[in-house]
């Protein structure tokens, strides 16, 4: 054996050709994207975002779709990280056209396999093929002497990395490569970079447009010491055997581009056409930053969904973050499927887009608004049981389900999240201690209450205006005529019937009105609570 590539790969069988015969080929007329994650537990809220993306362009417009598991660092690979990422994006009603299926080898689509690390060796028959055509080789450098290298080029102020003259393995003969297998050194195999000093190229991106940057000159991995690619590498074969023509992705790997657009040269191959998404950021005081994994919160996609914010909602306001007339169009158009939107690539952000969660909470308390009752309903058990359990079972469930419905259709429009339902509910559903703060809050000078006798009257007036109620009331209207009607006549205020009332009914100072508490928690209720409080005046 006498050629570097059949020392290397002598496993490797097949050619390139080989590959390409077998292709299947897509409809040329279709664009093709995909997305592309590596799998991990810690699910971004920037992930969410960029599918999407991928997601809304390739529905829109009656596109391919497809989803690639980008799994070759395998000290990061989570066997079902990726099963979860599907089923989180399931809750948001995100779908692809393709997608790996994990549980047998066979993907079910043409291209299959969709999850890099059974692509092992397709990526070896295209690597052998470079090391033929003297365009990557293999490379047996110690972490000792590349950081010796790299001490050499800082001394010189060059570059620190791997390439040209620095790279002692790069014109390394056959017999010195042969000698290093034999002695069993750990090898990766480097790119052979076809540039060798820093300018910088003009590229196009379909949604940042004429960006320049700098051309690559390093001699970069593309497989690692355990035989797998690099992300480089794989993704540049991978997405030209599915056939992607646009691909969308995070501004982080802006800086990559030339060297994949040297491996789609190098593999004599024309390269599909690039999207940059700029990246999530969040104001810090005054200045703003990238969301960070480690110190937000906000940047985990579970806190949303822990904190009760709606799927639709958090659609919602991603979409806004796309293109920032979706809100808009939103507001006069509610039931409207968003792909009804003309969203637009170019119209995305070209820097950065802002997470502002209180804009999120609007949009939330909006869509609760507007909810169909009985969706919101369910929607609330649903929440509920699943992450309230001691309160749904022993309180919820408890009590009427008459009862429930009419305390949410109360909060319906005061909701910002459906977190909230417990917390403002409590003196719906419990029965307290009467303390002195509650005393205390009776006496109300801006109410014309400044003794404990005005709230007798007012509570002894209400108590007698319920038992002359046979009946629960229709509605809230009803019960402010009568109760209106009655005070008038007994010489009242309205705020010396009404404000004891509101206590005595929810003991706190900042609850809904003491009609809507009435009509909600019926005469028998309201009564009871009345006679409670005025048995400790
Ligand atoms: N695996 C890469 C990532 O998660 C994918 C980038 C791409 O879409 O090409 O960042």
């Amino acid at each position: 054996m006498n050629n570097l590539e059949d020392l290397l790969f002598k496993e490797i069988t097949k050619t390139p050709n080989d590959i390409l015969w077998d292709l299947k080929k897509r409809d040329p007329n279709k664009v093709v994207t995909r997305i592309a994650p590596s799998p991990t537990w810690f699910f971004h809220i920037w992930t969410l975002y960029t599918t999407m993306v991928d997601e809304i362009f390739a529905h829109k417009n009656n596109w391919i779709l497809f989803l690639r598991s980008e799994d070759t660092d395998q000290k990061r690979e989570i066997k079902w990280a990726m099963k979860k990422y599907i089923d989180i994006l399931n809750i948001f009603w995100i779908r692809f056209d393709e997608w790996p299926i994990w549980e047998n080898l066979k993907d079910v689509w043409d291209f299959w396999p969709y999850t890099q690390s059974q692509r092992e060796e397709i990526y070896k028959t295209f690597i052998k093929d470079l090391i033929k055509k003297d365009l990557a080789y293999p490379c047996f450098l110690t972490q000792d002497e590349i950081n010796e290298i790299r001490s050499i080029q800082e001394a010189s102020k060059l570059p620190t990395w791997i390439y040209d003259n620095y790279s002692p393995w790069r014109n390394a003969s056959f017999d010195d490569v042969k000698k290093a297998l034999e002695s069993k050194k750990e090898f990766v195999i480097r790119f052979k970079s076809p540039w060798n000093f820093t300018k910088k190229i003009e590229i196009f991106d379909e949604i940042k447009w004429r960006v320049s940057i700098a051309e690559n000159f390093l001699d970069i991995v593309i497989q690692k010491v355990w035989g797998l690619p690099t992300y480089h590498f794989a993704h540049v074969v991978d997405d030209y055997l599915m056939q992607t023509t646009l691909v969308i992705r995070w501004d982080e790997w802006l800086p990559s581009l030339p060297l994949h657009l040297q491996l789609f040269d190098a593999m004599n191959w024309n390269s599909p056409k690039y999207a940059h998404i700029s990246p999530l950021v969040k104001l810090d005081w005054d200045s703003r930053r990238k969301l960070s994994k480690r110190k937000d919160d906000e940047a985990n996609l579970e806190y949303y969904l822990e904190n009760w914010f709606l799927p639709k909602a958090i659609l919602d306001f991603l979409y806004n973050m796309i293109n920032a007339w979706f809100e808009d169009w939103r507001a006069s158009n509610l039931d409207k499927n968003y792909l009804e939107y003309n969203f637009e690539l170019e119209k995305m952000p070209k820097a950065w887009a802002l997470v502002d969660l209180d804009k999120l909470k609007w949009v939330n308390s909006n869509i609760i608004k507007n909810m169909d009752f009985s969706d919101l309903y369910d929607t609330l058990v649903k929440y509920l049981e699943k992450y309230e359990t001691e309160f749904y079972q022993n309180t919820f469930l408890k009590n009427d389900l008459d009862y429930n419905k009419k305390i949410l259709k109360e909060l319906q429009t005061r909701l910002v999240t459906l977190k909230e339902y417990k917390e403002l509910t409590t003196f719906f559903y419990n029965d307290f201690k009467i303390t002195e703060d509650v005393k205390k809050l009776l006496i109300n000078p801006k109410m014309k209450i400044e003794n404990l006798d005005i709230v007798k009257s007012g509570l002894n007036l209400t108590l007698e205006i319920l038992t002359n109620t046979k009946k629960d009331f229709e509605s809230i209207d009803e019960i402010k005529n009568i109760f209106i009607d009655e005070i008038k006549k007994n010489d009242l205020k309205n705020g010396q019937v009404l404000w004891p009332v509101r206590v005595a009914l929810s003991w706190e100072e900042f609850s809904p009105w003491a009609f809507e508490l009435i009509f909600i928690l019926w005469v028998e209720k309201s009564s009871y609570k009345i006679k409670k409080l005025l048995d400790v005046l």
